[in-house]
């Protein structure tokens, strides 16, 4: 028996009477399990309502994929979530996310932090792009695609110089290269023009500590820009993501933007 603290991605009825979770751990990565009888008995509660943290306990028998969960107790609910239709569109767009990139089994403690914290902003907080934005960068970096946010991707060089240089206005983006390319291997026939702007931030908001991401204060294009080229990059790079329609993105777009004018 396996004793874990984990975050819930995922939960959906199993054979009529069981549960089906997908939940991030904090110690074994995103694992999926089994709770039997879940569906209508009162063994577990509430435990598996999305976005809860729970601490749990599953047998893993080897050669399965699904581990048995015999029991599961909510540590910290963020029910403050559910009052506000942007919050709960944020946090369903970020455990969404983090379900569909996070590799099955693959420890990362950060990961398991990183949703934490986004959990507890999210609920905290008053949603921003800046929030959305950062999650998606942040994610990336833990999931080790920094390089792709810091370093061009034709010479390897880092761009911090280049952003230092506040004469240079262009980069440039490849997507089948895989990220941004700097001031001298720009342009590449294949490539698309991006703002200095939109790297500076990409940069900031990677480094930034996610308690203080609310106080970054970017223009919107700018913020959109950086949106467009992580969902470019989502798509291109994370397999099975070819045509994720990123629904609850849009929707926080249109309430974000509503909000703005
Ligand atoms: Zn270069």
């Amino acid at each position: 028996m396996i004793e874990e603290t984990g975050i819930i991605l995922r939960a959906k009825p199993h054979n009529e009477r069981d549960k089906l979770i997908h939940i991030l751990t904090e110690r074994h990565g995103k694992i999926a399990g089994i709770a039997k009888g879940a569906v209508h008995s009162r063994r577990f509660g509430g435990a598996f309502d999305l976005f809860n943290c729970i601490q749990f306990r599953y047998v893993d028998k080897p050669g399965r994929d699904l581990v048995r969960i015999d029991e599961a107790n909510i540590k910290r609910d963020f029910s403050g979530l559910c009052q506000n239709l942007e919050r709960i569109s944020a946090a369903g767009y970020f455990t969404d996310l983090c379900y569909r990139l996070s590799e099955e089994r693959m420890p990362s403690r950060e990961l398991f932090i990183l949703m934490a914290h986004y959990l507890y902003l999210l609920e905290s907080t008053e949603v921003s792009m800046e929030i959305v934005c950062s999650f998606e960068v942040k994610l990336l970096d833990r999931l080790g695609y920094a390089s792709v946010i810091h370093q061009c991707v034709a010479c390897g060089n880092s761009l911090a110089n280049d952003l230092r240089n506040t004469n240079l206005h262009d980069f440039a983006i490849s997507i089948d290269q895989g990220g941004i390319i700097c001031s001298n291997c720009y342009p590449p026939a294949t490539a698309k023009r991006l703002d200095r702007n939109t790297v500076l931030w990409l940069n900031v908001v990677r480094t930034t500590p996610v308690q203080q991401i609310s106080s970054l204060s970017f223009a919107f294009p700018t913020l959109l820009r950086g949106a467009d080229f992580l969902k470019e990059f989502i798509r291109y790079h994370c397999p099975g993501l070819e045509f994720y329609g990123f629904q609850s993105h849009d929707l926080l777009e249109s309430l974000l933007r509503e909000k703005t004018q």
